[in-house]
């Protein structure tokens, strides 16, 4: 019960904020709880087509294509497909929200996910389109060149300030001192067999590890090919201390 509690808090939180609302207000707290249901059953609605499409997207589109056309060296041809992709989607923001986590998890960069969801909430088309019937083609043009070049230099800030591995993915976790390859994440580039060939090889375009057994966080060219990783698929479970400090005993072993 605790356990279930701990694991709901926010939930926990809301409902004790209503409690507390109704003790000073029950008329404003009914027309909350209200507001609440209309929106729970808005989400209701949309969330299973969300999940539909964010399980297409996984099965669907190969990563090469994702890391091509969003991921960190797409450049500004990312900016512009990840502001055309925002400006054309339906549906509420927070929507967005599963379809950006599944694309991040197939290698699309953080600025571009930045992008994605400031265009999908502030210039989507059929919006633009009201705005210059109402305050003029002008105003509108205007607006949508500042805040386009707006989002593109929040989403150079925000990709230097966050980073992938500050976002949960959930899945499988590393043990300490053995290496985890993330196959859903996996190219098969064979970037980490280059670096450290005592350790990885490729087998049905994946990388799998060799030998697990060794306390493989400490070796130098394990570390180089889980930095060198273009998907950031390679994880290390360090034994002791930070990475800084591993490469520390590294240089020290000589
Ligand atoms: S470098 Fe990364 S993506 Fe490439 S094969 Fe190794 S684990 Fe897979």
């Amino acid at each position: 019960m605790i356990k279930k509690l701990k694991e709901n808090k926010f939930l926990v939180f809301v409902v004790l904020i209503y409690i507390g609302l109704f003790a000073i207000n029950g008329e404003k707290a009914a027309l909350s709880v209200k507001n609440s249901g209309y929106y729970i059953k808005e989400m209701l609605t949309i969330m299973p087509v969300v999940f539909l499409l964010t399980a297409l997207i996984d099965t669907w589109i190969p990563q090469e294509t994702i890391m091509d056309y969003l991921g960190d060296e797409s450049g500004l041809k990312g900016s512009f497909i990840s502001i055309f992709l925002g400006s054309i989607s339906a549906g509420p923001i927070y929507a967005a929200f599963p379809v950006c986590k599944t694309l991040i998890k197939k290698g699309a960069s953080i600025s571009n996910i930045v992008v994605i969801l400031s265009s999908w909430a502030v210039i989507k088309i059929p919006m633009l389109a009201n705005e210059a019937k109402f305050l003029s083609p002008r105003f509108m043009a205007v607006r949508w060149v500042l805040t386009t070049i707006g989002i593109i230099i929040m989403g150079y800030i925000v990709s230097k300030m966050v980073k992938k591995e500050d976002i949960p993915m959930g899945g499988e976790k590393v043990e300490d001192g053995k290496v985890l390859i993330k196959e859903e994440y996996c190219i098969g580039c064979g970037v980490c067999v280059k670096l450290a060939p005592e350790y990885f090889k490729i087998e049905n375009n994946k990388a799998i590890v060799m030998d697990n057994d060794d306390y493989i966080g400490k070796k130098a060219n394990v570390i180089k090919a889980e930095e060198k990783c273009p998907t950031k698929a390679i994880e290390i479970g360090r034994v002791r201390g930070s990475k800084v400090d591993i490469c520390k005993e590294i240089i020290e072993e000589g």
